[in-house]
């Protein structure tokens, strides 16, 4: 963080999902004085919905600085806040030979690029060495990643705020929806007037609220994914690294620019066009507690349907098992998150009106970019300031 000399503001946020949690951060830190605010009595959006990968690997090279910035705040969180945040790496396993043709292509063009990230090639044998849980029949070898790490979404997000608030004297209001914000004025839903310098919008998925004017005729989509967890696997079993199947490979832009892409692409549409159809690609980590987090689908824009289709969760489960071997496959939970997803750029950032900001649509990496992109955000009104 850099040396602080601007003079101290009344700062509010909307939203206690991870972005918001990233904007009261970086803003105590700052020596602002921060009121939080939060609908729910809790945090319930897709902050604490989703695997909890700190998913360096998948981002794209501009947002590589952002995701190792976000992933050392988190390992402070961990040290400081005693939020559980394991650096545990990634496995992208390849059981047929067009995935492991793009994992070699992405591992030849990236092994020098990739600042402060181990890659690597791991034969069948090596993979099964690091983890009991990929699947043997048909495994080829994997892409070994050494930045990715793994939080527990449920319990860091509810335990952000607290720690916020004890060691930073951040005020943080639950149960208040914000129901107006105009420069330097915000209106709380029970008609409370509050007065603030600068006021930042995290509100998620919900584009309608606050500011709409804002987000139409942007590249903002909704996405609705479908998601499981098993019950804690028996004997103190662990997955090791967070694992990744080769149809992983189809949807990160990090893996765009290899040519062979293009034939596991091909395959998957003549082969199996459910799975595109549905936006499935399936993943693993797993929790302090021991329930592997499994996962997903991809359903966007007039496709969020409120209802959950089964079929969907059929489908998972079947990529699932053809990767994964698990003790257990008995399933404690299943749930749907939604996201907002800008798709011009790592997040949608615009300030309508003066120090009114909005800071949206991080996708499918919300947990693994915001810390990063809160501290550029507050690096840039602090220099805009100087
Ligand atoms: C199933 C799933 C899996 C995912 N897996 C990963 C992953 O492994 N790694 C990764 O990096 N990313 C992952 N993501 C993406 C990540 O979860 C999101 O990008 C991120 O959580 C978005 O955070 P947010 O703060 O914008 O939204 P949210 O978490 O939805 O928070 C927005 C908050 O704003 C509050 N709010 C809205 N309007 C108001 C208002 N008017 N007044 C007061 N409060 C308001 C809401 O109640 C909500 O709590 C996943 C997402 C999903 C859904």
């Amino acid at each position: 963080m850099a040396i602080n000399n601007s003079p101290k503001e009344r700062v509010a946020i909307v939203g206690a999902g991870i972005v918001g949690l990233a904007h009261a951060w970086s803003a105590a830190e700052r020596g602002h004085s921060v009121t939080l605010f939060e609908r729910s009595s809790k945090a319930s959006g897709a902050s604490i919905r989703n695997f909890g990968m700190i998913w360096v690997i998948g981002q794209r090279d501009d947002a590589q600085d952002t995701a190792l910035t976000a992933r050392e705040r988190w390992l402070r969180a961990s040290q400081e806040a005693g939020i559980w945040v394991q650096p545990c790496g990634s496995i992208h396993l390849a059981h047929c030979p067009d995935e492991w043709e793009v994992i070699q292509e992405f591992h030849e063009s990236h092994r020098s690029s990739h600042r402060g990230t181990t890659l690597g090639l791991l034969t069948r044998d090596e993979v099964l060495n690091r983890t009991p849980a990929a699947n043997p029949a048909g495994l080829l070898g994997g892409l070994w990643s050494s930045t990715e790490c793994c939080v527990d979404p449920t319990s860091a997000i509810r335990a952000m705020p607290t720690w916020l608030q004890s060691k930073y004297g951040v005020d943080v209001r639950y149960s208040t929806a914000v129901v107006h914000v105009e420069p330097g004025k915000l209106v709380a839903g029970c008609g409370a007037v509050h007065s603030f310098d600068r006021i930042v919008i995290c509100s998620g998925d919900d584009l309608a609220t606050l500011k709409p004017e804002v987000y139409r005729e942007q590249s903002i989509r909704r996405c609705k994914l479908h998601m499981m967890r098993t019950i804690t696997q028996p004997d103190d079993w662990r997955i090791g690294p967070h694992l990744a199947s080769g149809l992983t490979l189809r949807h990160y832009p990090n893996f765009q620019h290899c040519a062979s892409l293009r034939s596991l692409i091909q395959r998957v549409a003549s082969q199996t066009p459910e799975l595109d159809r549905f936006g499935i690609h399936v993943m693993a980590s797993q929790n302090h507690l021991g329930q592997v987090v499994l996962g997903d689908s991809h359903q966007y824009d007039d496709e969020v349907e409120p209802f959950d289709e089964s079929e969907i969760d059929r489908l998972i489960e079947r990529e699932l098992r053809k990767i994964l071997v698990l003790p257990t496959w008995e399933m404690q939970s299943r749930w749907h998150g939604i996201y907002a997803k800008y798709t011009q750029d790592i997040a949608f950032e615009r300030e309508p009106e003066p120090r009114v900001h909005v800071c949206t649509g991080l996708g499918g990496n919300g947990m693994t970019l915001s810390l990063g992109v809160a501290e550029r955000a507050w690096n840039r009104w602090e220099t805009n300031d100087a």
